[in-house]
């Protein structure tokens, strides 16, 4: 992926055609004897997470057990089961804390026979980890905002992370907290790529005034941008795409300035309980079938099998300016862990 152009729109008539999408369309083979079971920590959203899994029992017959939690929280999880790890494999959310669990030991090196079909950017997520995790999607980071609530305000479309300081968003913006969720790391690493350290803190502390909430899940803010909660959601680009989809009252910008991306991993739990199943999961989550649920689920992320069909509301990777994410460095424990910390001193326990 490289930077081209600059600020996207994505226009909500474009994409209205989409909501003919549904589940409708997935049919999977008769159910295979059983075999097992496979303990699957699930990081996208609820929606996704359920047919991955369902489909999977289908196709296999091995009963999966589904958790659902942020990227941050899985990781937290998956480092204190570290003893006993309960969990097979770590399915979905940013790339980031994936590295920082290969890094770190947590996950098991698997150089799958799929690797050949997938992307180079899904590739050297695997090389960059010794083949302790891979590339399965990828998206780009932006916001959104309420055209009705913006209207009532008087204030112009925001295009620009700049923008988002204005007066008249004071109360108004929603992004997660990026302890738990991968999207809002994502932000701070993208913010100190882009501006250096001090001004993007510098950033974050007055963005701060105008946070309503930072919530535990990454996409919570395109949600709460969609139903008037809040006028501006921080979020992946495609999970504002996914509230238009549905109807509502939003469009979804690239920030001007540029902006980072992520790309969404997938791990195999070391010392997991079914590591066998675990692997065959694995394999069957690289194939383009299983990526290409992800949009009959209203997931619009770009899939990382080059055989996998692109949901067409997907945003435009190339037509979006995107920085050079250095994943190796904000990827890296020390690193993750140091912003973390700076950002809940300075920004997170700062007064409003
Ligand atoms: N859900 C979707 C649709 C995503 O694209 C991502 C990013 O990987 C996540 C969830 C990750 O969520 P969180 O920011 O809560 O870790």
């Amino acid at each position: 992926m490289k930077t081209t152009a600059s600020k996207i729109t994505v226009s909500l008539r474009a994409l209205a055609s989409s909501a003919a999408f549904g589940l409708a369309g997935l049919v999977w083979a008769v159910p295979a004897s059983a075999s097992g079971e496979l303990t699957l920590y699930c990081s996208v959203q609820e929606e996704w997470c359920r047919p991955m899994a369902l489909a999977f029992e289908r196709e296999t017959g091995i009963k999966v057990n589904m958790t659902r939690k942020s990227s941050g929280e899985t990781l937290a999880q998956i480092k204190a089961e570290a003893a006993n790890p309960r969990g097979d494999v770590w399915w979905g959310g940013t790339g980031d804390p994936h590295l920082q669990a290969a890094e770190e030991d947590l996950t098991a090196e698997y150089q799958s026979p799929m690797l050949a079909e997938l992307q180079p950017w899904a590739v050297s997520q695997a090389e960059q980890s010794g083949f302790k995790t891979v590339g399965i999607y990828a998206g780009a980071l932006g916001y959104s905002f309420n055209t009705e609530m913006l209207a009532s305000t008087g204030a112009p479309e925001p295009a620009c992370w700049s923008d988002l300081l204005r007066e008249e968003f004071r109360d108004e913006v929603q992004v997660a907290n990026p302890n738990s969720s991968g999207t809002s790391y994502t932000m701070v690493a993208t913010l100190v790529q882009l501006m250096g350290e001090d001004a993007a803190f510098d950033y974050m502390k007055a963005l701060h005034k105008n946070i309503n909430q930072y919530t535990k899940s990454g996409a919570a803010p395109a949600r709460a941008a969609a139903t008037g909660e809040s006028l501006i959601g921080i979020t992946f680009q495609h999970d504002g795409v996914t509230q238009v989809v549905q109807g509502a009252p939003i469009k979804v910008v690239s920030p001007c300035e540029g902006t980072g991306y992520e790309i969404g991993s997938m791990s195999i739990i070391k010392g997991g309980p079914n590591p066998d199943n675990a692997k065959k999961w694995y394999d069957w989550a690289l194939t383009p079938a299983a990526q290409e649920i992800g949009a009959a689920a209203n997931s619009f992320q770009v899939p990382s099998n080059k055989a996998a069909k692109a949901p067409e509301e997907a945003p435009d990777l190339s037509s979006v300016k995107l920085i050079d994410y250095d994943f190796a460095k904000y990827g890296s424990s020390a690193e993750r862990s140091r912003l973390l910390s700076k950002w809940d001193a300075e920004v997170g326990a700062a007064p409003k």
